[in-house]
């Protein structure tokens, strides 16, 4: 776990105070990568808070809050490298792919993944990147209304990412 005070774990070569910390204390992500490496920062510094209010809402009260909390504390994120940033696709997503190193047991690590997010207004309106969240359980149907709020169908939305 990184201190307050020291660089920023997600390896942008700044302090976390100056980088992804001002994040976690609501300043809205500028893009799904800022926002990506927010989340990964969150993990390593435990802000459980951060990565259910970055989920997106419709998803965020089906995590399992003890579940990342104990992932979070049991892992140590030791490198992160974005491999691409797919910065608008379609109307309101995007997708950043990632590769995460860690150690967990004292075994060292990677996990590749490709993380898609979508840009929603929040409850005062302000638009937001949030993180689409395949592992949370889905059970609308293609042609019912996208569970992010915009309208469409989910099969034409966020559908095509769950
Ligand atoms: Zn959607």
């Amino acid at each position: 776990m990184n201190g307050v005070t020291g660089a920023c774990p997600c390896g942008s070569g700044r302090a976390f105070a100056d980088c992804c910390q001002v994040y976690h204390l609501g300043k809205v992500a500028e893009s799904a990568e800022v926002l990506m490496r927010s989340r990964y920062s969150a993990f390593e510094v435990g802000n459980i808070d951060y990565i259910i209010a970055t989920t997106l809402p419709a998803q965020a009260p089906l995590l399992d809050r003890n579940a990342l909390q104990a992932w979070a504390d049991e892992m140590t994120w030791t490198d992160l490298t974005i491999k691409s940033h797919q910065s608008k696709i379609g109307r309101r997503h995007a997708q950043v792919h990632f590769i995460a190193k860690f150690i967990h047991d004292g075994q060292a690590g990677e996990h590749d993944e490709l993380s898609a997010f979508v840009r929603v207004a929040d409850d005062a309106g302000v638009t937001r990147w949030y993180f689409l969240d395949p592992t949370v359980p889905c059970d609308l149907t293609n042609k019912q209304p996208c569970l992010c709020g915009s309208g469409e169908k989910f099969k034409a939305c966020c559908g095509k990412f769950l």
